[in-house]
């Protein structure tokens, strides 16, 4: 069983969830202690969910401030364990700043192609400050990836993106956490969907904690996609998405089917919202809740929302909200989403004045 709550000893999902989990060389194991991220409480938005008990798992506490890590510790073990020298993604960007990070550790090689002008300034300090060769692509994220895979088909060189079955398999963790801090499932979890890896991971956590015998239910999964860039939603790939939610900015899901299984499979739904609902969201959670997310980890908080709003949800549900990265990594869409501070003179009565004294 995972010691959930004693910090301090926790190993990494690797070795807290070996039961779970692809068996990984012990020599070969890369970690930097990710998981064990708290469930936090939400207790002031009780005007918009009345009698509904709302969850928010805070993802943005993982080493390198997103769930990514907890797919790329798999990931970069393996390929490890596998004598692979070098790694390689394409990235909206946290997921460049996990392998960039976890290669760091394991002493390999990284390689991350990232849309020119499309990441947060923190996810791009991150994959340059660990050493990747950062290659700004001009084109979008669907391209990128595009290449990757075209690239690890001919060269030796491990692809860790989310179509690398040990992400998904390391990201599965976050369901079993959920499920040992409640002591059961959720009815209900709401999930931000980009390329689709993480609803997938997700529910095949779940499932296997409901065959293991350690959950007696299982949650309804709900994944939601930003409006401009929502193809599962409309049912077909986008040739240029659009959302300032950048980390979900994505056309052509890898993980597609991925998404749509878990969403048939558990009688959940898939839906999208607008940018401005994404917006209120994210500041909702950081000035009544204290919690700050980067924007497209508001997107499940949104999504919440609009299920409330639209009568799916019942009084007395549990609901868990992934909030997938920190609000750290997006220090622009912070500013630009805020009041801008007071400029005034380094004189006590005119601070006092404003202070409203
Ligand atoms: C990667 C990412 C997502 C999307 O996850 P997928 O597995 O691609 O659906 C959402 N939010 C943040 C912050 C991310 O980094």
């Amino acid at each position: 069983m995972a010691r959930l709550t004693n910090k301090g000893n926790w190993e990494g999902v690797i070795r807290e969830f070996r039961a779970f989990l692809p068996e990984i060389r012990e020599d070969a194991i890369t970690t930097l202690k990710e998981g064990n991220t708290p469930l936090i409480e939400a207790v002031n938005l009780r005007d918009i969910f009345g009698g509904i008990r709302l969850l928010l798992k805070y993802e943005g506490l993982n080493p390198t401030g997103s769930f990514k890590d907890r797919g790329m510790t798999m990931a970069v073990s393996k390929a490890r364990e596998e004598g692979s020298k070098a790694i390689i993604c394409a990235s909206t960007g946290n997921t460049s700043a996990a392998a960039s990070a976890y290669a760091a550790k394991a002493g390999m090689k990284a390689f991350v192609l990232v849309p020119e002008g499309q990441i947060a300034l923190g996810k791009l300090s991150q994959a340059m400050m660990h050493g990747a060769l950062v290659l700004q692509v001009k084109g979008n994220f669907d391209e990128a990836l595009r290449i990757v895979k075209e690239i690890t088909s001919n060269y030796p060189i491990t692809l860790v993106n989310s179509i690398n079955p040990f992400r998904i398999e390391g990201q599965k963790t976050a369901a079993f956490e959920v499920c040992e801090h409640l002591g059961h499932a959720p009815t209900f979890h709401f999930l931000p969907v980009g390329n689709a890896g993480n609803i997938t991971a997700y529910w095949k956590g779940y499932r296997e904690y409901e065959e293991k015998g350690m959950i007696a239910s299982l949650p309804k999964m709900m994944g939601f996609q930003a409006e401009g860039s929502a193809p599962i939603v409309i049912g077909h790939p986008i040739e240029n998405p659009q959302t300032l939610a950048t980390a979900i900015k994505i056309g052509n899901p890898a993980s597609w089917q991925g998404a749509l299984d878990a969403v048939k499979e558990s009688g959940g739904a898939i839906e999208a919202v607008t940018d401005d609902e994404i917006i209120e969201a994210y500041k909702l959670l950081a000035a009544r809740e204290g919690v700050f997310c980067e924007p497209a980890s508001a997107t499940s908080l949104a999504g919440a929302i609009k299920a409330k709003k639209e009568g799916v949800l019942n009084d007395g549900d549990t609901i868990v909200c992934t909030l997938t990265g920190h609000g750290l990594k997006d220090p622009d869409r912070a500013i630009a989403s805020s009041q801008k501070p007071v400029k005034i003179a380094a004189d006590t009565k005119k601070i006092l004045k404003a202070m409203g004294f």
